[in-house]
């Protein structure tokens, strides 16, 4: 069995947020691959080629060197990419939230715009320092938004120069409402409790250009304003690695795959997540969320079993169960079947949910180690940025 992978670990996407806001330690929220899976060989390094054909592929490590990999059986998983638009400035000037990289980064930048802000004497710079603008009202988006608010709110006291006029917060989303898929009401409460911080939330918005850093949304009467911080929480699209193969793909670009997560017309491939287009048992197609991706995951590992003569194959059947969103400190929304859930009490079903599904006790542990120590003491405000630029010998 190998696995390529391009990090020696797994990604626990639900904790990002909490990881940004330094509510948990960033390596708490990944799994060692190596330490998780002890009897899997670990290429770190991409596929960068697939041929079904002679049923290789191809990859290359982090050497650069690369390997052709002759494969019985082919699992895909290889995610959504984010989709930058053709929006002037945005490539230039955005970052993304789907990796550990960027969350440690936006941690980094938000607490430094903090201590920029505060040796800035000019209040029109100072504001558009504090401007954060993140477009993309779905989970990321939200709760990424709504982590690093609070992580500012608790900042702020020690920062005496500065005060909550001289901070903005502006949520862009294209359609009417957050948090596609949510109970409506939950996604209202959701709305009404980020007003509520300060957050202007424009909806039936669309960011048009963030040229040097000036946002232009489309949203009448909302003037073209200054940015420092633009984070792209939005247009994720299934990773080009599969819609390349010549197999069967959806309008969005995700593989096609049977209830038993085989690839229409192949038995020897089998594709889940992000990228795949699962049929849901209550209609329609899975949604991208790791709650999904988990359970498919053991669909395909029974299947890929059975195909290679151990045991027999199965079908997915898993039902959506519920979705919770943590919005900071004590504050959440949560649906579990047709049943909601809104402030602590959807928060600690959020994080025990997360619990749960953290794969492993030791990272279990020590994630409710973190949030402990969150609860008890106050906030760590320290700004790393500089660790990732080494100093050079003079
Ligand atoms: C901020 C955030 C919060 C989220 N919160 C939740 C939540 O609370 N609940 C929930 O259910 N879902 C949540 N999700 C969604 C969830 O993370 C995804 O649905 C899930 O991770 C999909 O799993 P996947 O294996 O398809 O893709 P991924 O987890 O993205 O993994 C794909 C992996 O394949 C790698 N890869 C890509 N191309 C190649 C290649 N050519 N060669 C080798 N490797 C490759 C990628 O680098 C990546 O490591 C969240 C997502 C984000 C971004």
């Amino acid at each position: 069995m190998l696995l390529v992978a391009p990090e020696n670990f797994l990604l626990f996407a639900p904790l990002l947020p909490e990881a940004a806001s330094g509510t948990i330690e960033p390596r708490h929220a990944v799994i060692p691959l190596r330490e998780m899976l002890r009897r899997t060989q670990l290429l770190v390094g991409e596929v960068t080629s697939i041929d079904l054909e002679s049923r290789t592929a191809v990859a290359e490590d982090l050497t650069g060197a690369k390997h052709e990999i002759s494969w019985a059986q082919l699992v895909l998983s290889p995610g959504s990419v984010p989709s930058v638009i053709a929006v002037p400035g945005l490539k230039e000037n955005a970052v993304g939230f789907k990796t550990l990289t960027d969350a440690i980064w936006l941690r980094n930048r938000v607490l430094r715009q903090l201590e920029t802000a505060d040796a800035t004497l000019d209040p029109v710079r100072r504001r558009e320092l504090l401007t954060f603008t993140f477009v993309g009202g779905g989970y990321a988006g939200v709760e990424a938004l709504a982590e690093m608010e609070s992580l500012v709110s608790d900042a702020l006291h020690t920062y005496p120069s500065l005060s909550r006029q001289d901070l903005r917060w502006v949520l862009v989303e294209a359609r009417n409402s957050l948090l596609p898929g949510l109970d409506p009401k939950l996604a209202r409460y959701t709305e009404a409790r980020l007003r509520r911080r300060g957050v202007e939330i424009l909806l039936e918005t669309w960011l048009e250009s963030c040229v040097d850093k000036k946002v232009v949304v489309s949203a009448p009467g909302v003037e073209p304003y200054v940015s420092d911080t633009i984070v792209w929480a939005t247009g994720q699209r299934p990773s080009p690695l599969v819609s390349g193969l010549g197999l069967a793909t959806d309008e969005v670009g995700r593989l096609i795959v049977d209830d038993q997560i085989r690839a229409i017309g192949r038995s020897d491939v089998f594709a889940l997540g992000d990228a795949a287009a699962v049929p849901d048992p209550d209609g329609g197609i899975c949604p991208g969320t790791a709650q999904h991706a988990v359970r498919q995951a053991k669909v395909c590992a029974q299947n890929v079993a059975a195909a290679l003569g151990a045991g027999q194959p199965t079908t997915f059947t898993y039902r959506n169960r519920g979705l919770a969103v943590t919005l900071g400190r004590n504050q959440g929304t949560a649906q579990v079947y047709r049943f909601t859930f809104t402030g602590v009490l959807a928060w600690l079903m959020g994080r025990s949910y997360h619990l749960l599904m953290m794969p492993g006790l030791a990272r279990k542990v020590r994630v409710v180690a973190d949030w402990t120590t969150a609860m008890l003491f106050p906030r760590d405000l320290s700004q790393l940025g500089s660790l990732g630029r080494r100093a050079p010998l003079e």
